[in-house]
């Protein structure tokens, strides 16, 4: 068993884990780096909603994490396990262990799909679909495609979920298909949603209460899908109604898409970096661990009570690089992370209502003058060209891109709703 140190270390090398290496390479050409990643492939996941509607390729979100990461750091192809904080160092799946002076902890999140009865086994076919992960997401599209008439669920789990806007963006993609084709009204479309509204911004919510209706889609709130039989067609939901009675009612569909319950990944809940839920336990503002001063989390892993999105990591970013240089130097740490995140929520095939919100669901877009609630084409155009260009472009080389984005650019549309 071997044991290397680097000056810092990050484990997960996806939208903030390349993100962080190439924007301090950037800024120090000499430090050292490694990251952890067991992957050979990096996805653009905010795209596989697209790619689920039938308008985006899996091919245009994949790259190779070679090409990504600045080819000065040092790239440990394998999976973190354990996490040894007291003594510095990480140690791997095959065993070895890697120290360091400073920690960077982002390998996303975790996919439950276990916890859902019988979803493994007809993921992928009867009409089964999900845009959650790079096996499934084409099937998405498959079943849109060729589906004519009948009953089309899209389910939510309980919070928190990556994208939390994701689980209804396809089912206005599916819609609008539907209606292109001049077959909407064939079809029974319901948002089976575990949650008690339409997105937890209530300024973005009501609007979005406009485009269900606008379908004709039905939502089913406090409905939890807990089980499914690919064969049978059947989904099975505990469901809580608003006096809190609860029974489980199963449903018919002709296609669903599901998305899963989604937790922090095993290692991370297990590890002393974990708080009581399970995820990276940081400071909100600083993102430094609330415990062991040399470590930061930030993504989807962070116990920040944000949305977990790239948007999120795009603003997330600055603040660990910068409060890294800062420790070297020892100085004091930057509090500049205000929970920013944002859901392109595409709400047609031509439009996306562009969210963008921060702790304690502030409204903060990043343009002035323009209504956050319209559905715009602009918006659309970002989602399928300009916001990849912007990941790969800029955030994933290291890039910094500071747009402000300001609660007083919405105070105008805030007061109306
Ligand atoms: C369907 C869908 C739609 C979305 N839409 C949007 C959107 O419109 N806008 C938006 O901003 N965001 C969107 N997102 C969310 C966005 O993709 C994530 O929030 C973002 O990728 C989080 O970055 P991350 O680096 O924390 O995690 P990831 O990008 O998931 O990267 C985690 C990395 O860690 C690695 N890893 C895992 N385990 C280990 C281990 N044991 N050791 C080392 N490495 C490990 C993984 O291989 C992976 O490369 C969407 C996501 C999905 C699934």
């Amino acid at each position: 068993m071997s044991n290397t140190q680097h000056t810092v270390l990050i484990v997960g090398g996806g939208a903030a884990g390349v993100s962080v290496a190439n924007t301090m390479r950037r800024m120090d050409k000499a430090i050292d780096i490694a990251i952890i990643e067991p992957s050979e492939k990096h996805y653009y996941q905010p795209g596989f909603t697209i790619i689920g509607g039938g308008a985006y390729s899996l091919a245009k979100a994949t790259k190779n994490e070679a090409d990504l990461i600045n080819p000065s750091v040092t790239w440990i192809k394998d999976y973190a396990d354990s996490f040894q904080p007291d003594n510095n160092s990480v140690t791997l799946r095959s065993g070895d262990t890697v120290s360091y002076d400073y920690l960077v902890v982002c390998p996303g999140l975790q996919l439950d799909w276990d916890k859902i009865a019988g979803l493994k086994d007809t993921l992928g076919k009867n009409g089964v679909c999900s845009n959650y992960s790079k096996d499934t997401v084409e099937y998405t599209w498959e079943c849109i495609k060729n589906i004519e008439s009948g009953t089309a669920l899209f389910t939510q789990p309980p919070m928190p979920i990556k994208c939390a806007g994701a689980p209804q963006k396809i089912m206005y993609l599916a819609a609008d298909r539907f209606r292109k084709k001049g077959i909407l009204d064939k079809f029974d479309i319901e948002f089976c949603n575990a949650g008690p509204g339409m997105f937890g911004v209530p300024f973005f919510a009501k609007a979005l209460t406009e485009v269900i209706k606008d379908y004709g889609i039905k939502t089913s709130f406090g409905h939890n899908l807990v089980s499914i039989d690919g064969a049978a067609k059947t989904a099975t939901f505990a469901t809580t109604d608003t006096d809190g009675n609860k029974q489980e009612i199963t449903k018919k569909f002709d296609m669903i898409h599901v998305t899963p319950p989604q937790s922090a990944p095993d290692f991370i809940k297990k590890s002393p970096l974990a708080n009581d839920g399970g995820w990276v336990a940081v400071n909100d503002k600083s993102l430094q661990h609330t415990k062991y001063a040399n470590v930061f989390g930030l993504g989807d892993v962070a116990s920040t009570p944000n949305a977990k999105t790239a948007a999120a990591v795009r603003k997330q970013v600055p603040v660990v690089v910068d409060n890294i240089f800062h420790l070297i130097k020892k100085e004091a740490l930057d509090e500049k992370y205000t929970g920013y995140g944002s859901c392109p929520l595409t709400t047609s095939l031509s439009t996306v209502m562009l969210a963008e919100f921060s702790y304690g669901g502030k409204v903060t877009p990043s343009f002035p003058l323009l209504d956050p609630r319209k559905n715009r084409l602009i918006w659309w155009w970002g989602k399928i060209s300009g916001f990849p260009w912007l990941y790969w472009s800029w955030m994933i080389k290291g890039h910094r891109l500071d747009i402000p984005s300001k609660e007083s650019y919405a105070a105008k549309f805030t007061k109306e709703s």
